[in-house]
């Protein structure tokens, strides 16, 4: 078996090419060109696997390098996991947002249904597009109603690939999934954010955490347990749209609290709003709070309800919130050394 993976070089990228290595596929990945040819998470595979993946550079805003690679590889399945994928980033930059997601997305499709129509193809849909829900937990069948542009170019994504599998008969699955984070997660989300600042103190930096709004609720898995949620989707019957997620939700300021508490240091809260600190129990300032860190809207809110996923992929999520927090930073204290 043949698989595609754009956005390979990402968090899921690295966990799809793990899981697809050891099913036996012939990985292709599409990396697009920077100056100092980084291949980001690829570098992190073990050799064996990094030295049978086949890369292609390009960039998804490209439509003839997909149309090419689609009629020169024709792969069983293609995992489209390439975005622009940080919400923070989307409100400053939300051109390009919208082109590599909504216009990338758009580009893939065409070049499945042109030139690779028995594809089957996973498109990386988001939670972000319930925007903030009024019902708790949420499903397939709660209302889409996007708060950030980044989740407005997902849902843009997310109905360009329903379309495309009505109207053409292609084998597109969707999923929608929930936050979901690990030891090689980008620096700029908040959990690995944590869990760095948390594993440089102990290495003696004395620079307090700044975070924005500790009060956001989140559902965070660990993204070793949604790559085989992927997988799933498109080895099952029918191309169906599905929520991967934990149904545990907790806050940032939780996520903070449980971070220290891997290098056992039970943090204290003192003041309101901007003007809150967390303490160590001697009273050293470890995090504070920053106006510029609160983005101009907030989703949160989120809880998902995977009941779809379980009973008909046989799907569960195995990482606890505390086991995901202890391995992340314990993973940062060892790369730190
Ligand atoms: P990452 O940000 O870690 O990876 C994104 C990947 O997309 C990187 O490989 C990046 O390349 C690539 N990329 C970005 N722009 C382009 C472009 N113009 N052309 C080609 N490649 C590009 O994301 P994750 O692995 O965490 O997420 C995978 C997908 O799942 C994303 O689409 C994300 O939006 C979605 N998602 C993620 C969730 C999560 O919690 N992780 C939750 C729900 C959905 P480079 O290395 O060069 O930057
Ligand atoms: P997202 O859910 O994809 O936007 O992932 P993030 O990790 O970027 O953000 C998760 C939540 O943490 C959001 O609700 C943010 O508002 C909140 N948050 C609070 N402080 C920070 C921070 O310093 N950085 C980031 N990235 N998010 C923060």
């Amino acid at each position: 078996m043949k698989v595609l993976i754009t956005g390979i070089s990402g968090q899921d990228g690295y966990f799809l090419s793990k899981l697809l290595y050891s099913k036996g596929y012939e990985i292709h990945g599409v990396v697009r060109r920077n100056s100092s040819m980084s291949v980001g998470n690829l570098n992190f595979l073990p050799q064996n696997i990094r030295s049978e993946i086949k890369i292609h550079y390009g960039d998804l805003t490209d439509a003839n390098f997909f149309a090419k690679l689609l009629a020169d590889e024709k792969p069983d399945e293609i995992y489209h996991l390439a975005a622009q994928s940080f919400v923070g980033y989307s409100f400053q930059n939300p051109s390009s947002t919208y082109d590599v997601n909504i216009s990338g997305t758009l580009n893939l499709a065409n070049a499945v249904k042109d030139y690779s129509p028995r594809t089957r193809m996973y498109f990386a849909a988001t939670s972000e597009m319930f925007g903030q829900p009024e019902t708790i937990p949420q499903n397939e069948n709660t209302s889409f109603k996007p708060r950030s542009p980044y989740a407005v170019s997902k849902l843009a994504g997310f109905w360009t690939t329903k379309t495309y599998r009505e109207a053409y008969g292609l084998f597109i699955a969707n999923g929608i999934c929930f936050n979901h984070e690990s030891e090689v997660r980008g620096p700029e989300f908040v959990t690995r954010k944590i869990s760095l600042a948390v594993a440089d103190m102990v290495r003696g930096s004395n620079k307090p955490l700044e975070l924005g709004n500790l009060e956001a609720r989140k559902d965070w898995g660990y993204a070793g347990d949604f790559v085989d949620g992927m997988w799933k989707m498109l080895n099952y019957k029918e191309p169906e749209d599905f929520v991967l997620g934990t149904g545990e939700i907790h806050t940032v300021r939780e996520f903070t609290e449980e971070a220290f508490g891997v290098i056992g240091i039970r943090l204290t809260w003192k003041g309101l709003g901007v003007n809150e600190v967390g303490l160590s129990e001697d009273g050293n300032i470890l995090v504070k709070v920053s106006r510029d860190l609160y983005r101009p809207l907030e989703s949160d809110n989120y809880k998902a309800d995977y009941r779809k996923a379980r009973e008909k992929l046989g799907w569960k999520p195995k990482t606890k919130f505390k086991e995901l927090v202890k391995l992340m930073v314990e993973n940062d204290l060892k790369s730190s050394k």
